[in-house]
């Protein structure tokens, strides 16, 4: 199940025993006049409960969904007809009474249901039906009963124009942060790709604090993927960045820098060095279920006032003498003697 499935599941989970309670309410209440209305209410009160059970069971959903969604417009239907010939004509009501309360509710769940599209023909098609049901019988309703029907037509009118567009802004916030997320994250380990460090780069250097900046790379890597294959190395970087964001705090980031390579970004003013031992020996420590332990070299630089790429370049060049000087160990660029 996707996880839009899993949300509406969840949501009607939520919902169904509140409208069974508020049927079964409108039942006690209910005047023993109105067989419609007891008939109405039970068949609510079954469909609802029944519905409920039925979510439990797989793959019900879209059961589920167009159960409630034909019994709901049917009834709805049958029942504004009623509250027009007999509430407003025959008792001589002038409002369209507690029933109608319900209409959004059921133009909300139109567009839960059904495709955007579908849902507003659907929605317009059944706000047609009850315009006609009321013009039909016009000239029989009193002057303020007309004028509480316009409301009503209108009022419903703009619930379903401002559902679709809801709909649609949420859509077009979903899809942006799905832009966003395959533009600025590495599909395999979830952390941030190059292009997303680069501006969180961009922000440390205009915050104007103190950050450094350390690359990582996996030491012998290679050899993890020819000995054990493509998918364990996979699953061995997926284990690494979840090891290494573990041990980050509010003000470090990490990234995914290309391959088995990976960067952090840390603004702690203790420096970086105890946080990157820490992970280091995290990682040379962690004990994987098929292959020995692997290990990690680091590089550390500081941001000084010089541009980014020979910030980048200073680190490489650390984790460049971390590797030279025997892997699974820290190098900090200043420290580095030619
Ligand atoms: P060193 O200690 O010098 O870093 O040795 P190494 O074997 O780690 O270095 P090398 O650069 O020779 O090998 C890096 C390997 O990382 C080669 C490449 O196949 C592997 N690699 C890069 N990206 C991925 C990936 O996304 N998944 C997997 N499974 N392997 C990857
Ligand atoms: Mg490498
Ligand atoms: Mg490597």
């Amino acid at each position: 199940m996707n996880r839009y499935e899993t949300l509406k599941r969840h949501m009607y989970l939520f919902i169904l025993p509140v409208i069974t309670i508020a049927s079964v309410i409108g039942l006690i209440f209910s005047s023993r006049s109105n067989p419609f209305n007891i008939w109405m209410l039970s068949v609510f009160v079954v469909v609802f409960s029944l519905s409920f059970l039925l979510l439990f069971f797989p793959n019900t959903l879209k059961i589920v969904e167009y159960l409630n969604l034909s019994v709901v417009t049917i009834l709805h239907i049958i029942k504004f007809h009623s509250i027009i010939t007999l509430d407003m004509i025959v008792k001589g009501y002038s409002h369209t009474g507690s029933s109608t309360y319900w209409t959004p509710l059921i133009l909300v769940f139109i567009f839960i249901a059904l495709p955007r599209k579908i849902g507003i023909y659907y929605a317009l098609v059944l706000w047609s039906i009850m315009v006609y049901i009321g013009f039909d019988y016009w000239s029989s309703i009193s002057d303020k009963g007309t004028e509480r029907l316009l409301q009503y037509y209108l009022s419903i009118l703009v619930y379903i124009i401002l559902i679709y567009f809801v709909r649609r802004v949420i859509t077009y916030y979903a899809e942006k942060e799905m832009i966003e997320k395959l533009a600025y994250f590495d599909p395999l380990t979830g952390v941030a790709n190059r292009r997303k460090v680069y501006l969180w780069l961009d922000e440390s250097i205009q915050k104007k604090k103190d950050f450094y900046v350390v690359l990582f790379d996996i030491d012998h890597f290679k050899a993890v993927n020819d000995t054990y294959g493509h998918p364990t190395g996979d699953e061995v970087l997926k284990k690494i960045t979840e090891i290494t964001a573990s041990q980050l705090g509010e003000d470090d980031i990490i990234g995914r820098w290309g391959g088995e390579e990976f960067i952090i970004v840390t603004r702690r003013e203790k420096g970086a060095h105890s946080l990157v031992e820490q992970i280091r020996k995290k990682i040379a420590n962690f004990e994987f279920d098929d292959i020995p332990n692997i290990t990690a070299s680091f590089g550390i630089a500081k941001y000084q006032n010089q541009s980014t790429e020979l910030l980048l370049e200073q680190a490489d060049n650390a984790l460049y003498q971390a590797k030279s000087n025997g892997r699974n160990r820290v190098e900090t660029y200043q420290n580095i003697k030619y």
